[in-house]
Order: C-alpha cells, then sequence, then structure tokens
C-alpha cells in the first residue's frame, strides 16, 4: 500500500519518548497504528526486548505494513545475559535500524528501547546521532526509553517526559498480559 505523497513529504521529524512513567513503548504502538492506517509502511525495532510473547507482536501479524523486529535478550525472565551477548544484539539491532533508516523503505522507524540502549553504555549518542544524519529524506523516527542522553535530546524535533505520578508496580501488580505486554 503506497501513502499518499502529501502526507509522505511532511515527515522527516525525530521524536524522543522518555522518563520514568508509563506509556513510553505505548505511544510508540499508538503512533505506528495510527501511521499504518493511513498507508504508511512502519517498522519498529526493540531493542533489549525478547523474540515472543507480546500482545503487540501478535497484532502487528495482523497489519501488512506493520512490522516489529525484537532485537534484544531475556533479561525480564530472570535469565544470565552477558554484556557481549548485549552488545552483540544491539550491533545487529544498530545495523537493522540503519538499513531500515537509509532504504527509504520505511516512512515511520520506531527504534523503541534505544534510549536505554545508549543509557548502558551498549550504543553510543554520536552513532546514533550518525545514523540518523543518514536517514533517508521523509523518514520520521522515533527513540524511545528511559534516560535519554542530552545530546539526542539536542537533535530531536519533539521530545516527550513520561513523568511516573503512581504504577501499581510498587503496590505489588507485576506486568500484566494486554496491559503491559
Ligand atoms: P509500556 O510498554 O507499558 O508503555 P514503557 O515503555 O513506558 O511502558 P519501560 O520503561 O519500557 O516502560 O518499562 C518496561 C515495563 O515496565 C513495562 O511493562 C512497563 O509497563 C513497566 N513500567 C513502566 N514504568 C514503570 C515504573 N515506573 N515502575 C515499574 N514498572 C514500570
Ligand atoms: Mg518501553
Amino acid at each position: 500500500m503506497a501513502p499518499d505523497p502529501d502526507i509522505k513529504k511532511k515527515l522527516g521529524l525525530v521524536h524522543v519518548y522518555t522518563g520514568n512513567g508509563k506509556g513510553k513503548t505505548t505511544a510508540c504502538l499508538g503512533l505506528a497504528f495510527r501511521a499504518s492506517g493511513r498507508g504508511l509502511n512502519v517498522l519498529m525495532i526493540q531493542f533489549l526486548k525478547p523474540a515472543k510473547g507480546y500482545g503487540e507482536h501478535i497484532a502487528a501479524e495482523r497489519i501488512p505494513n506493520l512490522t516489529i523486529i525484537p532485537m534484544g535478550a531475556d533479561h525480564m525472565c530472570g535469565r544470565d545475559v552477558t554484556r557481549e551477548e548485549d552488545m552483540a544484539l544491539t550491533k545487529e539491532g544498530m545495523r537493522k535500524a540503519e538499513e531500515a533508516l537509509t532504504s527509504g523503505e520505511y516512512d515511520l522507524v520506531i527504534l523503541d528501547e534505544i534510549n536505554n540502549s545508549m543509557s548502558f553504555g551498549l550504543a553510543s549518542p554520536q552513532d546514533v546521532i550518525a545514523m540518523l544524519e543518514r536517514r533517508a529524506p521523509n523518514t520520521e523516527v522515533v527513540l524511545s526509553g528511559r534516560g535519554v542522553p542530552q545530546e539526542i535530546i539536542d537533535y530531536a524535533d519533539l521530545v516527550t517526559e513520561m513523568r511516573l505520578i503512581k504504577h501499581p508496580f510498587y503496590r505489588g501488580i507485576g506486568a500484566r498480559k494486554g496491559i503491559e505486554y
């Protein structure tokens, strides 16, 4: 499905969704849903997230112009993940991101949790900015996750911080299917 050229020509900005409150990945998914409805081709690469079991992966299979690629090891399930493994997966995620950004094949590229990758020292803000500089014209980008570096804030066009006011996690309610994953 080719997007309307009038829609496409206004794209090309960089968004950041950061902060400690819930809503960063769900904001990415909301945007992905909206963009896909307009016929835009959307790719979401999820850094630091494992291969299966998220509601968004199941839903995306039903939308032909929305692809989600998880590129992380499973930290959440108590498995020991080595720094080398994280580094290798981040490098591979960056390679895929570079390919997607430069190809012009995607109208919206979402790099979910890449801010965490930068704050963990797995990817450098300089490398991420250099990659963004090489993106095809009219490719809109989202960088999400906690702890975004200042250089990325300075570079971005739109920055939103989800501020934690309350989260049920702190009264013992863990992640729930369909709401958190
Ligand atoms: P979501 O995917 O629900 O939009 P998020 O992307 O903003 O959340 P992450 O920082 O990626 O949040 O957190 C990963 C997981 O922790 C998600 O299941 C999320 O719902 C949950 N979470 C988010 N904020 C908090 C918080 N302040 N305390 C505890 N858990 C949180
Ligand atoms: Mg998230």
